[in-house]
């Protein structure tokens, strides 16, 4: 892959952190980078946090949907409720 060469850092295998390509250790969690696994390897170890973060996020928004959708089948029903009671507060 050609964009291996425009890389100008390297990632931390054990905390993502980006670190410089000549650093032998982690400045950020102190890791042994003197034996770097490949780009592909780097590569998936970087986009894993973020593919379960996103994961996890796409995950919360569906429980916060069902959560407002409950409120308002609920509002609905309180709404058909209220119709039913009173003829003028329904449209029809
Ligand atoms: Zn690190």
């Amino acid at each position: 892959m050609s964009y291996t060469k425009a890389m100008e850092v390297s990632f931390c295998p054990d905390c993502s952190h980006a670190v410089p390509p000549h650093y032998l250790f982690c400045p950020q969690c102190g890791a042994d980078l003197s034996h770097t696994p490949d780009f592909e390897g780097l590569l998936d170890q970087c986009l894993k946090p973020l593919e379960e973060m996103e994961w996890r996020n796409n995950r919360h928004r569906l429980a916060l949907l069902l959560t407002r959708l409950e409120v308002l089948e609920e509002g609905l029903g309180l709404f058909l409720e209220e119709g039913r009671k009173d003829p003028r507060a329904s449209c029809r």
